[in-house]
């Protein structure tokens, strides 16, 4: 299970510092054994250096909210991937939908953006999800499925740990009301299939599949336990280590029941 926050354009150095520092506390010094979970924290760009200092020795990954497709150049205020990682990023969030609807960013975007993480061993957290007219037309089956065609063109996956996707239902972001458990499945074996188709059933079946959108402490059991839901991508919640690693509880108590 991955466990990931998105911190948006939130916190500033010294509170993003000891969100960080709480985290890192919190999964050392709880009675839960978190040792099957994978964490990762995207914190604003500028917080990368700080955060990897002070996640250092902890199980949490580093990873950034977006790249630029260019190794370098005249791109006033982008970061590139060459940049990330030598803050320690192994993780890069693409195609958010706040990506997508405030800087009008395409599939074909995030294609080039993906294609240069893997060039530079980031692994892309990518963000797939219908808007709410989508979903009520009947069509978001197949605007997920477009998105992934867009994002993965050419990409190639030799190995699970090369590639997350996260479905986020773009209605269900920030706005409290989740997906079911069964709408996030259904679109999350749809994914799968897609992946099986490019990359082989068994990679695929080992391909992070998360999902996000309004994901909390309350209602993760019940999204985590579905087959098909590999995590979570969490926004708001993720801005709370208490929230946080009540999700990742949750996670725990899903792996356990899995395990019997
Ligand atoms: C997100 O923006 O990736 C997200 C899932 O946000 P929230 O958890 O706040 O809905």
């Amino acid at each position: 299970m991955l466990i990931a926050g998105n911190w948006k354009m939130n916190t500033d150095l010294p509170d993003g510092t000891a969100l960080a520092e709480n985290i890192a506390a919190g999964i050392d010094d709880a009675d839960v054994d978190f040792s099957a979970v994978d964490f990762a924290v995207c914190p604003p760009s500028v917080h990368l250096q700080a955060l990897n200092e002070a996640l250092d020795g902890s199980p949490v990954a580093l990873g950034a909210q977006d790249v630029h497709a260019e190794e370098e150049g005249a791109f006033t205020s982008d970061v590139s991937a060459s940049m990330l990682t030598s803050v320690g990023c192994t993780h890069v969030i693409l195609g958010h939908s706040e990506r997508r609807q405030y800087y009008d960013e395409t599939d074909a975007d995030v294609n080039a953006k993906a294609h240069q993480a893997h060039a530079h061993k980031l692994v892309p957290i990518i963000c797939v999800g219908e808007m709410l007219d989508q979903r009520k037309a009947g069509d978001a089956t197949s605007v997920v499925q477009a998105q992934l065609e867009g994002a993965l063109e050419g990409l190639s996956v030799d190995s699970a740990d090369e590639l997350v996707i996260a479905y986020e239902p773009v209605w269900a972001i920030g706005t409290g009301e989740s997906a079911t458990p069964a709408q996030a499945q259904d679109m999350h074996a749809v994914i799968r299939d897609d992946l099986a188709d490019r990359y082989g059933a068994d990679v695929a079946a080992g391909i992070p599949i998360v999902y996000g959108g309004s994901m909390k402490p309350w209602n993760a059991e019940e999204l985590l336990s579905e087959d098909d839901v590999d995590g979570g991508l969490i926004g708001s919640a993720s801005l709370e280590a208490e929230s946080f690693l009540g999700i990742a509880e949750e996670a725990v108590g899903v792996l356990e029941g899995a395990a019997g």
